[in-house]
């Protein structure tokens, strides 16, 4: 925990947003505010985490920019102003505090390793120099240190963490009250005078006026998202809330508990980029279903929320998992899976990129991801385990593809769904393989998801679109399966002995 040496005297300080773009229920930047005589916020556009091969996409690009103008307002809104910097953080944090003569720094921390490694070398540095580094738990609802078994070891099955999780947040007695409202203290944020912001522009800084900046310009200006309803996730911290207030007040929560599982419905929250970028705080998310909770009126509708809740916590448990395992980001958790002969094959990866595989529901997924930004949960698993024990190729070939594509891409909960798909993970049941057709016709019993993003096939009879048994004269282009899925997970069964 932080030492709040800096509490008597109130301090020129910078707060660095990360994944917390939002000003309400931040618990660094309260922390900050109030310590503070003089703050300003900064973003760094940081290269290793706009590389568009490998940690983001347009979509997420698209959501960061506009989450950035949103918050650029509301820090000029409460008479101070957000820095955006493009560059090395390693580098551009250090000189910004000299720079400005910033006696205290303040974040709240990440747990992903290149961001753990990155802001332990900018520790060092501002600790040399003679400055306050403040760091705060603000992503997480329950701390990593307190979720331990009896043993003091990290949990590595979820059941288990989940019910400890919950334990911890019943006993904390987490309500609305006790959300940090930093609304509550406006006056306490201050600006840098016009001579010290001059100085900055004329320094190497990369110092941007967001709505001049270039590069947070390039992020939206030529998106195909922006301006588009394309992508079911809004960015910006008031419409986060607003749709974190419709998953509540509609009543989706109340009918999540089976509707959850149906891709054709609106009947997920879609809070995903929101809680992964922080336009959204965990803790209001919490609130939202306990509130939900409140106003519910059976049994149904209680099993509902409680079924959210898991998967709130789904969240914080691969969390947990990429920091007390880091290694994770490399490759598998149980590494008999690094001797496995994948077959690699790279027009099958293309065709499953593309969502040109032949087999309606995978397409369908794939077109949804390509042409949204993102994909229903349960579609994620059936393409997940058909790119993996059907065309036998690397799971972390998809991992990656979902990270250049989701809005959503988050490298904790994108590397737990993978793993747990490819049973590479820590879950103990190990051989997951899904049945493409029969997982369509249990969840889009109509073909409703499949005719909406296969328009070329709206015209072929529920049972054939189910069965991926399209008569040749109708395919009218759309292509033929590539593989047979009976013999594919033969194969794969057979590979998997091996291994074992
Ligand atoms: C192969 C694969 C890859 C995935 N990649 C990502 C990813 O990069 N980023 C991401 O946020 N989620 C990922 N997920 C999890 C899940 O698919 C999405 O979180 C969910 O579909 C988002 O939709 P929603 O916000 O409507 O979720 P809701 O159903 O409304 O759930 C509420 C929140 O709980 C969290 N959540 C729900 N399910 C999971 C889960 N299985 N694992 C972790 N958190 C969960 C999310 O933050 C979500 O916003 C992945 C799942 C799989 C199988």
């Amino acid at each position: 925990m932080p030492n709040f040496k800096c509490k008597m005297t109130k301090f020129r300080s910078i707060f660095w947003h990360r994944r917390d773009l939002r000003i309400e229920d931040n618990i660094g930047l309260f922390e900050a505010s109030k310590n503070s005589k003089t703050l300003i916020g900064v973003y760094i556009l940081d290269p290793n985490l706009l590389n568009l091969n490998k940690t983001t996409s347009e979509a997420k690009n698209w959501f960061l920019g506009k989450s950035l103008l949103e918050l650029q307002r509301n820090w000029e809104k409460r008479g101070s102003r957000l820095l955006i910097l493009n560059g090395d953080p390693i580098k551009l944090i250090p000189k910004l505090a000299h720079l400005i003569k910033a006696e205290c720094i303040y974040w709240n921390k990440n747990i992903e390793p290149y961001e753990i490694n990155r802001d332990k070398k900018i520790t060092d540095e501002l600790t040399e120099e003679k400055k306050k580094v403040y760091t705060f738990l603000d992503h997480l609802i329950v701390n990593p240190n307190d979720i331990k078994t009896n043993s003091d070891e990290p949990y590595k099955v979820y059941g288990a963490f989940y019910r400890k999780w919950v334990d911890i947040i019943n006993k904390t007695n987490l309500s609305n009250d006790n959300l940090i409202q930093i609304d509550s203290t406006p006056a306490k944020i201050f600006d840098l005078r016009e001579k010290e912001i001059s100085s900055i522009k004329n320094s190497d800084l990369n110092y941007c006026i967001i709505r001049k900046s270039k590069v947070v310009y390039d992020l939206i200006s030529s998106n195909r998202f922006n301006n588009s309803n394309l992508c079911p996730c809004k960015p910006g911290e008031s419409d986060s809330i607003k749709q974190l207030n419709l998953f509540i007040h509609s009543g989706t929560i109340n009918s999540y508990n089976q509707a959850r599982d149906i891709p054709s419905l609106e009947s997920t929250s879609t809070l995903s980029a929101a809680l992964s970028l922080g336009t959204l705080s965990c803790r209001s998310v919490w609130n939202g279903a306990q509130l939900s909770k409140t106003i519910a009126i059976d049994e149904y509708q209680l099993n509902s929320i409680d079924t959210w809740i898991k998967e709130l916590a789904w969240r914080e448990f691969y969390q947990n998992a990429l920091l007390n395992f880091p290694e994770l980001e490399q490759g598998p958790y149980r590494k008999k899976w690094l001797n496995f002969p994948w077959e690699n094959r790279t027009d099958w990866f293309k065709a499953w990129e593309n969502g040109i595989t032949g087999i309606p529901i995978i397409d369908a997924s794939m077109r949804q991801l390509k042409d949204s930004g993102w994909m229903h949960n349960r579609c994620r698993m059936i393409v997940a385990s058909f790119l993996v024990k059907d065309l036998l190729i690397d799971w972390r070939w998809g991992e990656r593809f979902f990270m250049k594509s989701l809005v959503d891409g988050d490298l904790a909960s994108n590397n737990g769904g993978w793993q747990w798909s490819a049973s590479s993970g820590m879950d103990p049941k190990p051989l997951r393989i899904f049945n493409p057709f029969r997982q369509a016709s249990k969840f889009d019993e109509k073909g409703n998801y499949i005719r909406k993003w296969v328009p070329e096939l709206s015209h072929i009879s529920t049972p054939d679109l189910l069965s991926g048994e399209i008569n040749s004269l109708e395919r009218k282009g759309y292509p033929k399966p590539i593989i047979n899925h009976k013999i594919q997970t033969s194969i794969f069964k057979e590979l998997y002995s091996r291994i074992n």
